[in-house]
């Protein structure tokens, strides 16, 4: 091409510019530049008591003023959007999702069948029915690394509906299983393993996922942590095996998530020791821990009661043949061999997350959907409400388990998890009192993520 003299060239750009405006692309999907959010009882995220009658202007991406009817003015010129007789919160968030999964109960046959669609079909659908189910932000652990990145990029870009997602991208573990090379990368020795993460780092990954450190030496641990956290990401571990605690500890892991260690009774006292240890030492920050409990707690209520596996919501986004795939592989849960243990675990779960809660880790609000007949379009809602209904927590820490914190944890706090003057407006709305029932927010009426109306 030719080139332009330099006014020229200025004057092409602008005019593709004033193109693009006029034709409607922009970065960001339209929406009114103010909106005012008016009625609702709302908890803004810090714990305090609710606001009744709240108003929140919404001004572009950003919350501009948070008040109440009668003392904080509506512009003239917002969107009124009502939530009189709702309760208004924070988007939540979900600290474990698997994007590239539905819900299949054969990950052999997935991981075979269906690679070529996670960037194109199958993440991009799981995103947009995690942000209808009013889940505005989500961690996403172990995932294929380029596509992981492009599917945030593009929910970032406005390009495609879905919650603001953290990405690990691919496992950092001893050995990949045979078949799963493409989302978990084995690492030998220590040099490999500050190489990998330093790969993730600079591909652009919010967090690194750590599996299996049981099976690595104490010194790849260390060095993943260590290379991790001068990159300055947070590392998550996972923790279903007691060697995979007490080494997450020792590196000084994160994050852990699951409620492990199998059908065993409780945690041992040596790594309850060890938590607290941890969990002392201020300076350090808390220490996080996602048990993602609901799906062992719910397994025997949803073998023997299936219409929800029917439930129209995870089907959104997803093609027939790949749903009618699906649902044949898990038309038989109780044979499915992934939950045979599962009944054994279930009495064990409380006294666990009973353990946890009391040697003063910050537990957060993660479900694994995505794992077999989990959903993600029901997952996050179930978390919340085994642990208020199930596990005595109270709904107010449940829910800033599922907003506050999640946020504090990913070092966004500045940004997200709370309603609040300055941060995007990622804001959810449900009929009814949430925190007298906790399972409304099965069915929110309003999502609102960076001041975009989605619902
Ligand atoms: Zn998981």
């Amino acid at each position: 091409m030719k080139k332009l003299p330099r006014l020229s060239r200025l004057m092409v750009a602008s005019l593709i510019v004033c193109a693009l405006a006029v034709a409607g692309f922009s970065t960001h999907p339209q929406s009114a530049p103010v909106k005012a959010i008016v009625g609702g009882t709302l908890i803004d995220g810090f714990g305090g008591r609710p606001i009744p009658n709240s108003v929140i202007i919404i001004e572009g991406q950003r919350i501009k003023a948070v008040g109440q009817v009668g003392t904080l003015a509506i512009p003239k010129n917002a969107e009124i959007i009502s939530t009189e007789g709702m309760t208004v919160l924070p988007g939540l968030w979900d600290m474990h999702v698997h994007l590239m999964i539905n819900g299949h109960a054969d990950y052999d046959h997935w991981d075979k069948t269906y690679p070529s669609l996670f960037e194109s079909v199958i993440m991009p659908a799981s995103a947009k029915q995690l942000l209808m189910a009013g889940v505005t932000s989500a961690r996403d652990l172990g995932g294929p690394l380029k596509d992981s990145i492009s599917v945030r990029d593009r929910i970032n870009r406005g390009e495609i509906p879905g919650p603001t997602l953290y990405v690990s991208g691919p496992f950092i573990q001893h050995a990949p299983y045979p078949g799963t090379e493409l989302f978990r990368w084995g690492v030998t020795g220590v040099e490999d393993a500050r190489a990998k993460v330093r790969r993730l780092a600079e591909a652009g990954v919010n967090c690194i996922k750590l599996i299996d450190q049981d099976q690595m030496t104490m010194e790849e641990v260390m060095a993943v942590v260590d290379e991790a956290h001068k990159h300055r990401l947070p590392v998550v571990g996972h923790s279903h095996r007691p060697d995979e605690i007490r080494r997450g500890l020792k590196a000084g892991v994160d994050c852990f998530e699951h409620t492990g260690l199998s059908s065993a009774p409780e945690y041992p006292a040596d790594i309850i020791e060890m938590i607290r240890e941890r969990t002392a030492k201020m300076n350090l920050g808390p220490l996080f821990w996602t048990p993602t409990i609901e799906g062992l707690f719910n397994y025997e209520y949803l073998r023997d009661n299936r219409e929800e596996l029917d439930d129209p919501s995870w089907k959104v986004g997803l093609p027939e043949n790949i749903i009618a795939d699906i649902r044949e592989s898990i038309s038989h849960p109780d044979r499915l061999p992934y939950f045979q243990l599962t009944p054994s675990r279930r009495p064990t779960l409380a006294r666990k997350f009973q353990q946890l809660r009391e040697s003063g880790v910050v537990l957060l609000i993660g479900t694994d959907s995505g794992i077999p007949m989990k959903f993600h379009s029901q997952s996050t809602w179930k978390e919340l409400e085994v642990w208020v209904n199930r596990l005595g927590v109270d709904p107010m820490m449940a829910i800033r388990a599922a907003t506050y914190w999640p946020a504090l944890a990913m070092k966004v706090d500045r940004d997200v998890g709370t309603v609040t003057e300055g941060k995007y407006a990622d804001i959810i709305a449900v009929r009814g009192d949430a925190l007298r029932f906790i399972n409304l927010l099965q069915r929110v009426d309003i999502v609102i993520k960076r001041g975009q109306r989605y619902k």
